[in-house]
């Protein structure tokens, strides 16, 4: 055992590159079919990571991964009409990255002295005053979705690495 096995694809003798990968918490299923061939045809695709059972707030980790195995992967895939393993399609992975990080859909509309009250760490007057301009919504969702608005700045280096493609989607089709 030496370091550079470590680093290389024992299936297709090729160095592991660097890569971001969605983290999936709990139980995931795969069928016999679908492991079979990961062992024996793409075991190093990492298109996904995974969490564990508890539940993470990171949403994202630092992988290791064979260009040659996401490829053979893919055409697995495709072969057998199947989407086991593979990362989402684009429009999804933003609502995955928004949903992981918070954000409430029923929240429609935000106050515009949001940001500085944010930034004073105001959280107490900014869930006072998301709830008066949505009044049906309860103050537990406010505060979970007060989380996502304070993790802005993480979304948008978390976008930026999809449009470079360090976090890789599917095409929307
Ligand atoms: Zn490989």
């Amino acid at each position: 055992m030496n370091s550079v096995d470590h680093l290389t694809c024992p299936i297709h003798q090729q160095s592991l590159k660097t890569g971001l990968a969605l983290i999936r918490y709990g139980l995931i299923r795969f069928s016999e079919a679908y492991r079979t061939a990961r062992d024996e045809q793409f075991q190093n695709s990492c298109f996904y990571t995974m969490g564990g059972c508890g539940l993470g707030t990171r949403l994202v980790q630092q992988v290791q991964y064979c260009d040659q195995c996401r490829n053979a992967h893919l055409m697995w895939c495709q072969t057998y009409t199947s989407s086991e393993g593979l990362p989402p399609a684009r429009t999804a992975m933003l609502g995955i990255l928004q949903h992981g990080m918070g954000m409430q859909p029923e929240i429609t509309i935000t106050p515009p002295d949001l940001p500085i009250l944010l930034a004073n760490g105001q959280l107490v007057e900014a869930a006072k005053r998301i709830r008066e301009a949505n009044p049906h919504v309860d103050f537990g969702t406010i505060l979970i979705h007060l989380n996502f608005l304070n993790r802005h700045t993480e979304l948008d280096e978390l976008m930026a690495q999809v449009e470079s493609g360090v976090l890789v989607t599917l095409s929307d089709s």
